[in-house]
């Protein structure tokens, strides 16, 4: 009998599979590497509501609520902490973004607060250099374990009866008379009248065989990560440009990354991921952030590493079933700000997969809304 396969164990489809899971269907997760292997595994792992697109808004603070119980849901500690996010302007025409920003989405009914000067955003964060000039404060925002949490979906999907098959890799979805019929994959072929894709950079490749184009441009990011540190910060910063953001987790270490590559590579080839950064890059990005971050600047690095992003053209992603394929869902291009979304993607995926009207209005997540437009260059977007 037939089941749901889903490309890729992220958190998207961890939790997809968890979701599925958990309403007694029967699912296998195959990921070509393993479970948080790719962005999931190598994000700053920022959980944030504020810096939204409108559209995207209502599923972050819909999962903002979700990751509140989530160690609970899940039984593991995925290190969940609603310390708040803070988006800094370090120039004066900074500051005006920063302004912008909080009264544009104060107007969507979100509590952000607009830090108006340097004592401002010290009196919320103490660690921040005199440089800092505003900021944006939102206290519901957050962060937590990438790899903890993702494993934790993966973990409670299985207990709830589905299989992961990681080390397998999907080659081609097989469709026949318009309707998914499985996937041929490296270990053979499975069967499935649904399958989902949620295979971060690689999604487009497998969708093009099927007649569908999805613009991603595939972006890198470099993360680094120093030994634990005594308690300095509580929130999750990022900056108004985007080029860098960072928080303290959990165990003390700093992980702060850099803006997004100015260039895109071929997934299919690139060696960016399983590459370091190099030294020059790596010694960049901490003198960017000691300016905000002075603690940084002597702090000892145990880690470094590089992650791609799924950026496609409008910064939003794809979650979606596509009319033209029965039993086609896809839920990729989340351009660098999926992982606080997870928790609801899973959900949406089911959903979608199911059948059933979504919880969320997804008008904004069609994959045809790229159709027959010029594929313009990707905005820059906020990660972190
Ligand atoms: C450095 C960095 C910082 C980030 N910071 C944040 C942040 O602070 N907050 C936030 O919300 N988001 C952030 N993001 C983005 C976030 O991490 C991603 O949007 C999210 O993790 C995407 O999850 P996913 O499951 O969709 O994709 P991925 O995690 O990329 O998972 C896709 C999976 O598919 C598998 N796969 C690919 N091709 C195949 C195939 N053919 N067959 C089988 N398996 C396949 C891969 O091995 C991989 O495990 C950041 C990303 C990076 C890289």
């Amino acid at each position: 009998m037939p089941g749901i396969v889903i490309i890729g164990g992220g958190i998207t489809g961890a939790a997809a599979a968890d979701a599925l899971a958990r309403e007694g269907h029967a699912v296998t997760v195959i990921d070509r590497s393993g479970i948080a292997a790719m962005a999931s595994g190598r994000t700053l792992g920022g959980v944030r509501q504020s810096g939204r697109d409108p559209a995207e808004l209502p599923l972050a603070r819909a999962a903002v609520e979700l990751w509140a119980g989530l160690s609970e849901t899940l039984g593991v500690d995925v290190e969940y902490r609603r310390a708040g996010n803070l988006r800094l302007a370090r120039t004066p025409a900074e500051v005006d973004v920063i302004r912008a920003l909080v009264e544009s989405q104060r107007a969507q009914g979100l509590d952000l607060h607009f830090l108006p000067d340097n004592t401002a955003a010290r009196a919320v964060a103490p660690a921040m250099s005199p440089d800092v000039l505003a900021a944006s404060y939102c206290p519901t925002d957050g962060h937590a374990n990438p790899v903890k949490a993702t494993r934790a979906f993966a973990d409670s999907a299985v207990r709830h009866g589905a299989t992961i098959r990681e080390g397998v890799a999907a080659i081609a979805i097989r469709v026949a008379r318009d309707k998914v019929t499985g996937v041929d994959t490296t270990a053979g072929f499975l069967p499935a009248d649904r399958v989902i894709v949620a295979a971060g950079v690689h999604t487009p490749a497998l969708l093009a065989p099927l007649g569908m184009d999805m613009p991603v441009s595939t972006r890198v990011v470099s993360v680094v990560q120093s030994v634990p540190l005594p308690p300095c910060l509580d929130q999750v910063f990022g900056v108004a440009n985007a080029d860098c953001a960072g928080r303290q987790e959990v165990d003390g270490r700093l992980r702060f990354t850099d803006g997004l590559s100015e260039g895109a590579v071929d997934p299919a080839h690139s060696t960016a991921e399983s590459s370091a950064p190099s030294a020059t890059s790596v010694r960049d990005l901490v003198a960017l952030v000691a300016h905000i971050l002075p603690i940084v600047r002597n702090a000892p690095i145990a880690r470094t590493w590089n992650g791609l992003i799924d950026l496609t053209p409008d910064a939003l992603p794809v979650i979606d079933a596509p009319e033209a394929v029965a039993g086609l869902v896809v839920a990729a291009g989340f351009s660098g700000h999926g992982f606080c979304l997870g928790p609801v993607s899973g959900l949406l995926c089911a959903d979608l997969a199911l059948g059933r009207a979504p919880r969320h209005d997804l008008a904004a997540f069609r994959l045809a809304r790229f159709r027959g437009k010029p594929i313009a260059p990707a905005a820059l977007s906020l990660h972190g």
